[in-house]
């Protein structure tokens, strides 16, 4: 799929943006802090709804301005779409795809388009704490899925219920019977929506280990064997079985037993929202033994994994997004990754300094230099 044309309005620091792409390769080039690593996040929210780096949507809106707009056109391998996006103060988006409005603008804008976003700081992914790693899957399955997008916000709804009552309960001194009683509304919601989230993240990491163990068991020659592990309480004492119905019951099992805990601690501490994936390399785990290169290694073979879990669920490929990665990736990973990109993808590059990027990458490229959030000369070519 092709991202064919893009404008943005008010979008962060970018009051007025809009091109036409017409390569597969975009670098967007320009020193620290004018606005690159933004044009990126704009381009993956159209895909996954929520952005990584803004908590709530009016960061996403330039200061002082009432509301932010995305516009674009984009190719599928069937289809032709406009999707445009309005970000409000207000917190309510408005959604038009193709001219039409749409009811539910978080839900109905997934499944149109689909991105892959490597950034410099998905290196953390490894070392970094399990809200990262959670936040990794819930973005991808986000786009791959509206289903789980709806279940996720469910979920997320009922444990903020949840957290207030614990909370309001140790305050009050509400007598035990009666908390249980409350909470069992929302522990009913939690185990219904929790259990379809936990079988859908079971099933995609098994599915981003196969495909990530091939890629870095290549890169590395066959000295490296990558394995992933979905980690939830839940299943500390019994093995995961991929049947929603005896998740539910382990799930009842593993809250029951966190009453007091969760009294004592006021938050509920029981469900894909406390869940982490465990990563592992030659049997050991990751975040604890992988080197420096280890660990780009493990990355790149996880978003080439991202890439055909897209192109395998969905029959599209995805436009991939490379926000400042190349001055992290040596020679041989640099190139690791453009031998081993589908035929046809659309790639955007964004990078402080031309040199960090390979001569192959240039080639037929499509370069723009953006300074304060404006592009600032007319778009050039690489061969200028
Ligand atoms: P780097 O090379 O350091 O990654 P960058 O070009 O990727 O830089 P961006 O992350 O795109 O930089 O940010 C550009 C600028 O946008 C920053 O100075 C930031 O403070 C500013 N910015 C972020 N959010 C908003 C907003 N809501 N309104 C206005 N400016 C914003
Ligand atoms: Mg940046």
């Amino acid at each position: 799929m092709l991202l064919k044309r893009l404008k943005l309005t008010n979008f962060r620091n970018i009051e007025h943006f809009e091109e036409d792409f017409n390569t597969l390769k975009i670098i967007i080039l320009g020193q620290n802090a004018q606005g690159k690593s933004n044009i990126l996040e704009a381009v993956n929210i159209l895909a996954k709804s929520s952005s990584d780096r803004a908590l709530r949507d009016n960061e996403l809106i330039n200061f002082n301005k009432e509301f932010a707009l995305i516009n674009s056109d984009i190719k599928t391998s069937d289809d032709d779409i406009e999707i445009s996006l309005q970000i409000n103060t207000t917190g309510r988006r408005k959604l038009k795809i193709n001219g039409v409005s749409k009811k539910a603008p978080q839900a109905d804008l997934i499944g149109n388009f689909f991105t892959v976003m490597f950034a410099a700081d998905d290196l953390y992914l490894i070392k970094g704490s399990p809200s990262l790693r959670r936040k990794w899957l819930d973005s991808n399955l986000t786009q791959l899925s509206k289903i789980y997008h709806n279940h996720f916000a469910t979920y997320q709804k009922s444990i903020t219920q949840k957290n207030a009552l614990l909370k309001s309960a140790f305050e009050s001194g509400m007598s035990r019977k009666s908390l249980q009683e409350q909470l069992s509304i929302w522990n009913k919601q939690i185990i219904e929506y929790g259990a379809e989230i936990l079988l859908q993240r079971v099933d995609y990491v098994n599915k981003i280990e196969s495909f990530a163990k091939q890629f870095l068991n290549d890169m590395s020659s066959g000295n490296e064997t990558l394995q992933l592990n979905y980690f939830s309480k839940i299943f500390s004492d019994t093995p995961y079985v991929p049947d929603v119905e005896k998740i539910k019951a382990m799930f009842e099992d593993s809250i029951n037993n966190s009453f007091d805990e969760e009294l004592a601690r006021g938050q509920a501490l029981v469900g894909p929202h406390r869940d982490d994936v465990l990563i592992q390399i030659n049997d050991k785990e990751a975040r604890a033994f992988a080197s420096q290169g280890q660990q780009r290694s493990i990355i790149l073979s996880l978003k080439l994994a991202e890439l055909k879990a897209v192109e395998i669920l969905k029959n599209e490929v995805p436009v991939l997004l490379l926000d400042d990665v190349f001055a992290e990736l040596d020679e041989s990973r640099q190139n690791f990754l453009l031998h081993n990109l589908p035929e046809g993808i659309q790639t955007f590059i964004t990078t402080t300094h031309i040199s960090d990027l390979q001569h192959d990458l240039l080639e037929n490229a499509l370069v723009l230099k953006v300074e304060k959030g404006k592009i600032v000369k007319k778009p050039v070519t690489s061969g200028f």
